[in-house]
């Protein structure tokens, strides 16, 4: 389907004009890159927002505000989950009231079988996606699981259902599945229920979320103002999705060449990365002479989005663009990097299981 008429959610395309779509659906430009000294807001991934403003108010004003972020149980977790992970990580050190979702309901019932056959499954991948949160720092009191929620969040995702119309569903998504409006009923509970008086408390609340899943967001942001509650109209920041391997694509589990996964070894890490697309040109000698394109540059977007040197950042896209530095050489960088990072991770996850099976259990 046209981005230009519904943006698909579950898609695995990756939206290009970003403009475009700012402008059909009402988005602003983000501009409060200085609320903190971090890579990722300095090099602005973060690129849109709704709300904002409340957000940073409260920042500034160190008053409350919460925030709600969750990733589907649906297969590992790849460097573009980990980019989530990590804006979570920022929003929680700014001072946010914080949970983390493991939506294993709508893993399941959102997914056709073939990738998520049963809830067993998505609560397999769940203990896998737990030990990377607890490893990455999330703390285990913020995370939960949607089939362990309270009886209270599942009376709110019924009470939403009331609010949505099959016609208003298929305007926004184009199509009516039954499965995929389920997993958006939880999602908006997900996203509402920390305002509830036993939880946080009624306040503004901050989601981060790729452009892609706008969709929900207006959905949600819609039904906090008609439901039979009092909440504050949810604030959402849309960052960049990490781009696939693979030109045009999103990093994504069903593709497993697009992704670098948290589980991956150094030799599938090193064969994908020598297989991805580059900005490089067709020839050594054309490289050398017109120098290679890193903004379009799978190997460099990892490092824009990964790597927290910003001195090796600046001297990657120079060296590139006049010439001096090869794809070779700078996937080989890309290599050690990525096997560095996820050395340590992975023997740090390892020792999470335990914590890991009791969250899921509880
Ligand atoms: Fe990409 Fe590096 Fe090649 Fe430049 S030298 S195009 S940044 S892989």
């Amino acid at each position: 389907m046209s981005e230009t008429k519904i943006i698909d959610p579950w898609g695995s395309s990756k939206i290009e004009n970003y403009k475009h779509v700012f402008s059909k659906f009402g988005l602003k430009e983000f501009e409060s890159y200085n609320i903190i000294n971090n890579y990722l807001f300095n090099r602005k991934i973060i690129i849109a927002q709704r709300d904002f403003d409340k957000i940073e108010q409260c920042i500034q004003n160190k008053k409350p505000f919460s925030q709600l972020t969750g990733i589907a149980s649906s297969g590992s977790y790849h460097l573009g989950h980990k980019l989530d992970i990590d804006f979570y990580l920022i929003f929680k050190k700014l001072g946010a009231k914080s949970k983390f979702v493991i939506s294993d309901i709508d893993a399941y019932i959102s997914r056709e079988d073939y990738k998520v056959p049963n809830l067993d499954k998505s609560k397999e991948y769940a203990l896998d996606n737990l030990m990377d949160l607890l490893a990455l720092g999330v703390d285990k009191d913020d995370i939960y699981l949607q089939s362990n929620q309270k009886p209270q969040y599942y009376t709110l995702s019924y009470e939403i259902s009331k609010k949505i119309t099959e016609n208003m569903f298929r305007a926004i998504y184009g199509h009516s599945d039954y499965g995929k409006l389920g997993s958006v009923l939880l999602q908006i509970a997900d996203i509402l229920h920390i305002q509830l008086p036993n939880e946080f408390g009624k306040s503004p609340t901050i989601t981060g979320i790729g452009i892609e899943q706008d969709p929900h967001a207006r959905i949600t942001r819609d039904i906090s103002k008609r439901c039979n509650y009092d909440f504050e109209t949810p604030s959402f920041f849309y960052f960049q999705h990490q781009s696939g391997l693979k030109e045009g694509k999103k990093m994504s589990s069903s593709e497993p060449d697009t992704a670098i996964f948290l589980n991956d070894t150094s030799d599938e890490v090193k064969r994908k990365i020598n297989k991805s697309f580059t900005g490089g040109r067709i020839t050594l000698e054309e490289q050398k002479e017109k120098g290679g394109q890193p903004q379009i540059c799978k190997i460099y977007e990892i490092f824009k989005f990964h790597n927290a040197d910003d001195e090796f950042l600046n001297q990657t896209f120079n060296k590139c663009k006049n010439g001096e530095l090869l794809c070779g050489e700078c996937k080989k960088n890309c290599v050690s990097f990525l096997n560095k990072f996820l050395k340590e991770h992975q023997n740090k996850k390892e020792k999470f299981k335990q914590t890991a099976l009791e969250i899921i259990n509880k």
